[in-house]
């Protein structure tokens, strides 16, 4: 939905207060807090509007599988936050990089992709749109000669990457993959979940599009399934609304509303999710029986310099570490040991909440990879991800700490 740009000075504003403030105007109630419009459809003034309308010649809401008051509210503050000129609401996460695809591609179109992505894009885009004739090269998320190379002049489309990954929190030069997507004619999609643009925006570096999982810190507390595309409004209006209309992954009001309102805190949270993840790696890394521990707020991560300058000095919220071991039998027992003793962590594989989780990626996000396969993504047996809600730092220490002592 069009943003009212006619509001004066709003994107002079810091992004803090459009965080707070950015949002469709007040109904004629003047309620504070924005409204959530729980309806279906729209009652239009007279025929002729509503032709007016349908055609597209003139604003106005229609129908909530593509046009809602609350939505429409959600989708401003997001691109604004962004820095994007449009944003669409969509369903889930997943349902915006189906949307996304289904408005930009056709059969015979090649998409180059991380191989470090969310599992399900990998399975959606190699084997889904596989199967309607779309292409697709999977690369290594650090490697952007392996990129350049991947890329098929005239039929790549999109070069999409995810940063930083999970469960290893790899992070890809953003400006460098913009670089090569526009020298071939190609767009650039950046899956911006585990910072969010609280930390990162990935239009400064040269990102075309955008996609968010709205169910992880958007929200940032649990709630609800949701997802958006930010991009610009030709984009935007021309190419994903319109198969929005067709296709109907639509984002319902109310889980709209829920973000609308996760994203006031948006900022704070990930300032403090990222300050608890930074003092926990720091304590793992000086732990003895840690042999590894993956973050990018540490000096000793790869890109530690890049994932700085790309993510606002902050690490973000997400870590990995591994227990040391003497074979892979052993890594695993003890992996399920120390998950097994916390009592205050989640052992759930979602993130993005106020809560700790705690998850072994090797039996559950990536156990359907061969063991060939994990190896070379470098899950390894003893690993364990954890997603550091805003707990007291002292309390998760405590509860990894329990496990971790008892080692056998
Ligand atoms: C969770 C997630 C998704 C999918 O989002 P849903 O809202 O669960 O559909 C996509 N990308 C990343 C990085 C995620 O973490």
């Amino acid at each position: 939905m069009k943003q009212d740009d006619s509001a004066p000075g709003r994107s002079a504003l810091h992004l803090d207060t459009r965080a707070v403030r950015e949002a469709l105007p007040r109904s004629a109630y003047g309620e504070h807090s924005e409204a959530l419009f729980l309806t279906s459809s729209f009652v239009q003034p007279d025929a002729a509007t509503a032709m007016a309308r349908f055609a597209g010649e003139e604003d106005g809401f229609i129908y909530s599988r593509f046009s809602n008051p609350t939505v429409a509210s959600m989708e401003q503050r997001l691109a604004a936050l962004e820095g994007t000129e449009d944003a669409i609401g969509t369903a889930s996460g997943m349902g915006a990089i189906l949307l996304l695809m289904l408005g930009l591609l056709k059969a015979g179109d090649h998409v180059v992709c991380s191989q470090s992505v969310f599992g399900a894009t990998i399975k959606l885009i190699a084997s889904e749109f596989g199967k309607f004739g779309v292409q697709s090269s999977f690369v290594s998320q650090t490697d952007v000669s392996a990129w350049k190379a991947a890329i098929r002049p005239g039929t790549t489309k999109l070069l999409f990457a995810e940063t930083p990954t999970n469960p290893l929190t790899e992070v890809c030069d953003i400006r460098a993959l913009a670089d090569l997507a526009h020298e071939a004619g190609a767009l650039l999609v950046v899956d911006n979940c585990f910072c969010s643009p609280a930390l990162q925006r990935p239009i400064e570096f040269g990102a075309d599009i955008i996609v968010h999982s709205g169910t992880k810190y958007l929200d940032g507390q649990g709630r609800v399934i949701a997802g958006a595309v930010c991009a610009s409004r030709d984009i935007v209006e021309g190419k994903l609304l319109p198969m929005q209309r067709s296709a109907g992954i639509s984002l319902s009001p109310f889980n709209a509303w829920v973000v609308l309102k996760g994203m006031e805190t948006l900022g704070l949270r990930m300032q403090a999710h990222s300050a608890r993840a930074m003092e926990l790696a720091r304590w793992l890394q000086a732990r003895p029986e840690v042999s590894r521990v993956h973050y990018p707020g540490l000096v000793s991560h790869p890109q530690h310099a890049l994932a700085m300058a790309q993510q606002s000095g902050q690490g973000g919220a997400v870590l990995a570490f591994e227990v040391k071991a003497a074979n892979p039998e052993q890594a695993r027992a003890r992996a399920f040991h120390v998950i097994d003793q916390t009592r205050l962590c989640s052992i759930t594989a979602n993130l993005g909440d106020t809560k700790t989780t705690i998850t072994h990626p090797a039996s559950t996000t990536h156990g359907r990879l061969s063991d060939q396969q994990r190896q070379a993504a470098g899950i390894t047996q003893g690993l364990i991800r954890i997603a550091v809600g805003l707990e007291h730092p002292a309390d998760i220490q405590a509860d990894l700490a329990r496990g971790l002592e008892s080692l056998a």
